[in-house]
């Protein structure tokens, strides 16, 4: 009807809503609400999430499709599509790692690393701008909470670095995400599991769940629901200490959800999902690095199916803490596979500048906005 489509063209909508946040049977109650029949999904769910499309005013769709595309989609229309604008981007010296910061529509920063290694590549992901947990090594913590991210926000990260991947190696498939960028994942659950929904959608971008790892300081509200919803992600659970002292001086929200209660949450994970948990260590001299400290987490990992990875400290502006040495950090680690856990050092994969996440926005000074 042309005069509905005028009346659409020149009404700017007051509340625009994305098109990357519903996940596929989101978007089919969107096109059915919208009056198109939801058949159509698959179409518009291809254009966007498997050829990741930016824009679609190019793209030729089945002619109802085609009509509510030209009257909603768009600059001043119903809906549109998340595309953040990429304002800086370092690459490694080998060019496989790259590390984007990415204006958001609101004018936010977050930071996305596309890394490549060993023929495997993963995309690292933020959940939040900011965070508020305050760990007081992590450059993001340093920096406090702004706000959740949306679905539509955290798919977009990964179309970037799809469509970057597709220029550096063409060819090659982006396979593996880690949610390790800006942001606790777990505090912003609901739209987390919305985009790991339409992340391993098989007719979408496709990052098969298991593939998929969730890293959490360790809130257990989230890891319980987890366990509870069945969710098919692997989960890495950030401890950094092995009694209540040593790890709330590093991770302050420790004093919330106590060591024995988290490890409680982390059996219980365990023993319903019949998963292996991975467990984060980022060592730091003369703070969590003792054989002690080692010989006390392994007890306290005593017939958890736990894998532990040991990061080395990434120097941030706020906290003046160092990295262990080589020795130190080789010694914890031979006590902890003695004990017959598994225990890899997490590698720096090629990044030398601004490793750490958070570290691109805060060199940038372009911290809170708001
Ligand atoms: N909020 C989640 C996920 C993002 S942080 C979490 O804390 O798990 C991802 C990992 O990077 C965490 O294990 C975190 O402790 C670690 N990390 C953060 N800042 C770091 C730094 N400066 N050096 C080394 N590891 C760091
Ligand atoms: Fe937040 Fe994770 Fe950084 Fe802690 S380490 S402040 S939880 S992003």
């Amino acid at each position: 009807m042309p005069g509905d489509a005028a009346l659409h063209c020149h009404v700017s909508h007051p509340i625009q809503r994305s098109l990357h946040d519903p996940d596929f049977a989101g978007l089919q109650r969107i096109l059915e609400a919208e009056g198109v029949n939801p058949s159509h999904a698959r179409a518009l769910w291809g254009a966007l999430h498997r050829e990741g499309a930016l824009d679609l005013a190019s793209r030729s769709f089945l002619p109802p499709l085609q009509r509510w595309v030209e009257r909603s989609v768009g600059e001043g229309k119903a809906f549109f599509l998340d595309a953040p604008e990429v304002i800086e981007e370092i690459r490694s010296d080998d060019e496989l790692t790259r590390k984007f910061l990415l204006r958001l529509r609101d004018g936010q920063t977050i930071e996305t690393v596309l890394m490549g290694y060993a023929g495997r590549h993963t995309v690292c992901v933020s959940t939040q701008a900011g965070c508020a947990m305050g760990c007081v090594f992590c450059a993001t913590g340093q920096m406090g909470f702004v706000r959740h991210l949306r679905p539509g926000e955290i798919v977009a990260q990964v179309l970037h670095a799809r469509r970057v991947l597709q220029t550096v190696a063409p060819g090659r498939r982006l396979r593996n995400l880690v949610l390790m960028g800006m942001g606790e994942p777990l505090h912003n659950y609901e739209s987390v599991m919305q985009a790991l929904s339409s992340i391993s959608n098989p007719g979408g971008i496709s990052i098969g769940p298991a593939r998929i790892a969730i890293s959490t300081v360790g809130v257990i509200p989230g890891i319980l629901r987890l366990a509870e919803e069945r969710q098919p992600y692997k989960l890495a659970v950030s401890l950094h200490g092995s009694t209540d002292e040593e790890r709330s001086a590093l991770v302050p929200v420790g004093e919330r959800w106590p060591l024995p209660d988290l490890i409680e949450a982390c059996r219980q994970y365990g023993k319903i999902t019949e998963k292996r948990i991975f467990f984060e260590w980022t060592l730091i001299d003369g703070k969590n690095d003792s054989p002690e400290t080692a010989a006390r987490l392994a007890k306290l990992l005593t017939n958890i199916n736990a894998h532990i990875n040991l990061i080395p400290l990434n120097p941030t502006g706020g906290y003046t803490g160092e990295e262990s040495d080589a020795g130190t950090g080789r010694q914890f680690q031979h006590i902890l596979q003695a004990s017959g856990f598994p225990c890899t050092f997490r590698q720096r994969r090629g990044i030398d500048v601004a490793a750490g996440c958070g570290m691109l926005k805060a060199e940038r000074g372009t911290k809170r906005q708001v």
